[in-house]
């Protein structure tokens, strides 16, 4: 029987680098930070200035288009660092990430000319928005229509909800209803690239038509915009049809849908990163906070929280990583995406809530870190698929792969 001999390793040199640094920046940066930002609930501007400057937007975009040309694996190490420091700054790169696959894979030259060297460098920073009031989890459900007129150009009409860089981004990755009567219906769905002034509320001459109202205010992810957008007679020329209007038209869907597979890998990659930093506070209290004349880290009770939280942690982050190397080798991945989206995201909420357990009244005191964790891990149950919506994509994908 062959031995492997080779050292144990669970990442490249440059991945280890990578991580480093922005461990380090988010130690520097972002945790001394984020309490100021989540308070005021305002877009932490210079933080995402510097990151710009690391060039975290263009990791994943190739590097003939000025980005670092790196895999969805390593991206997810990347997030889960971000995330470890404060979920919504993970949140301004992740509807940019989710943009910028959709160029790379279905856009046409033109479109990948135009748009990923200015994405790259974050000059430009990109939203994606399927979320209407009435329709989330049910994509098919959608009502927004665009309709093509006299001068070639689309009129796009309807209300989204819940775009994250609502308001701060330069495009929006959305999709549009150009066929009302498809049967099914998804296949009436086109994805517009849909310009925009960043962080103006009323776009005007190219884009008039285009609202934004006020930011929904939320229980936990701030600083990070989470808007409705009103699109109103807003014109979009053909070009600006995802993969050009020949193969474009009628694809939304599809081209959406592959995207949430990556996005869902990007997901699970928050939930470790805030279950890992949920586990580092437990750790630090628990040896701190002393009970019965014993640092509470010494009751079995506690231990055993601890013990829980590393296993799931590390599970998690084991699956994560495996959806994203299935992914990165041309493999399918919608399974383990959905597992990696479904185990992470419950690990996140899992041990936020344990390690606000461990901080007794202190947990509930904003002055502790655990506070605004357990505001933010919510949302990473909702976004991008619910649990729910995750357990019938295992269980159908479970049903394909094993047909008897
Ligand atoms: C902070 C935040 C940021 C967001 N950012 C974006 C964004 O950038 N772009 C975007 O497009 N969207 C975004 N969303 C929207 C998000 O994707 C949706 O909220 C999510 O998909 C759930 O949809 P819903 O809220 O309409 O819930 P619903 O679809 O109404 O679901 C309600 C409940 O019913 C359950 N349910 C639904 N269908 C079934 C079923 N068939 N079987 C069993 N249970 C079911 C759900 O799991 C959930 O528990 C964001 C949401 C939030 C909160």
């Amino acid at each position: 029987m062959a031995v492997d001999t080779a050292a144990y390793t669970e990442q490249t040199e440059i991945q280890r680098d990578i991580t480093e640094m922005v461990r380090q920046f988010v130690d520097e940066q972002i945790i001394p930070n984020a309490e100021h930002y989540d308070h005021e609930d305002s877009f932490p501007e210079p933080i995402v200035e510097q990151m710009k400057e690391l060039g975290l937007f263009g990791v994943t975009i190739p590097e003939e288009y000025g980005g670092m040309g790196l895999d969805l694996t390593t991206y997810a190490m990347i997030v889960e660092e971000l995330s470890r420091g404060w979920i919504s700054i993970s949140g301004v790169v992740n509807t940019h990430f989710i943009g910028s696959y959709l160029l790379m894979k279905f856009g046409t030259d033109e479109q990948k000319d135009h748009f990923l060297p200015k994405m790259a460098t974050g000059e430009i920073r990109a939203a994606f928005s399927l979320s209407e009031p009435e329709v989330g989890s049910d994509v098919q459900g959608i009502k927004s229509t665009a309709k093509k007129g006299d001068d070639g150009s689309w009129e796009l009409n309807g209300q989204k909800m819940w775009v994250t860089n609502g308001l701060g981004s330069g495009v929006v990755f959305v999709l549009i209803k150009t066929d009302p009567k498809a049967e099914p219906p998804y296949k009436g769905m086109t994805c517009f690239i849909t310009e925009k002034e960043p962080w103006k509320e009323v776009n005007e001459g190219d884009f008039a038509g285009l609202t934004v109202p006020p930011k929904i205010k939320k229980m936990g992810y701030k600083g990070v915009e989470s808007t409705e957008l009103v699109y109103d007679g807003y014109r979009c020329p053909p070009e600006r049809v995802l993969g050009g209007e020949g193969d474009g038209v009628g694809q939304g869907f599809v081209q959406m849908m592959d995207a949430l597979e990556v996005g869902r890998v990007n997901v699970a990659a928050r939930g470790v990163g805030i279950a890992q930093r949920a586990l580092e506070l437990a750790l630090r209290y628990s040896q701190e906070r002393k009970t019965f004349g014993k640092p509470i880290a010494q009751h079995q009770a506690i231990q055993f929280k601890l013990a829980d939280m590393a296993t799931k942690v590390e599970a998690a982050r084991l699956l994560t990583r495996k959806a994203a190397r299935l992914k990165d080798a041309g493999e399918r991945s919608d399974l383990e995406a959905g597992m990696a989206k479904l185990l992470a995201s419950e690990t996140g909420k899992e041990c936020v809530e344990e390690c606000f357990r461990i901080h007794g009244g202190y947990g509930y005191s904003k002055e502790y870190e655990i506070e605004r964790l357990y505001r933010d891990a919510p949302l990473l149950l909702i976004g991008e698929g619910t649990s729910e919506i995750q357990r019938m994509v295992i269980g159908k994908k479970l049903l394909q792969r094993h047909a008897v």
